[in-house]
């Protein structure tokens, strides 16, 4: 059971201090969850903290693959609207 940090995460190690189980440490490219520490906080906190404080959308999946925060979840711009407007950006 444990998270999984992705190539999207941009290193800011805004994660690394808020995770009780000191399970996340810097590689040569991103972020890495050791995953024997990580017990996703639970015991610790209701939510995993490093998704909680991380500000980039789908870098951080839980045990299911899944992201934590998806897309639109932090920017609050749903997904199609974001395609739309990039869409039209590089239509000019
Ligand atoms: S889910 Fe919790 S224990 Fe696992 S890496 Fe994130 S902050 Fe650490
Ligand atoms: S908070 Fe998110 S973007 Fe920042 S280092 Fe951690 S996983 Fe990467």
């Amino acid at each position: 059971m444990s998270v999984e940090i992705v190539d999207l995460c941009v290193n800011c190690w805004a994660c690394v201090d808020v995770c009780p189980s000191d399970a996340i440490s810097a590689s040569n490219t991103h972020m890495l969850v050791n995953a024997k520490k990580c017990t996703e906080c639970e015991g610790d906190y209701a939510d995993p903290q490093c998704a909680s404080i991380c500000p980039i959308e789908s870098a951080i999946l839980d045990s299911g693959g899944f992201a934590i925060n998806p897309p639109g979840s932090l920017t609050g711009i749903p997904p199609e609207t974001l395609a739309e407007a990039m869409n039209e950006i590089q239509a000019r």
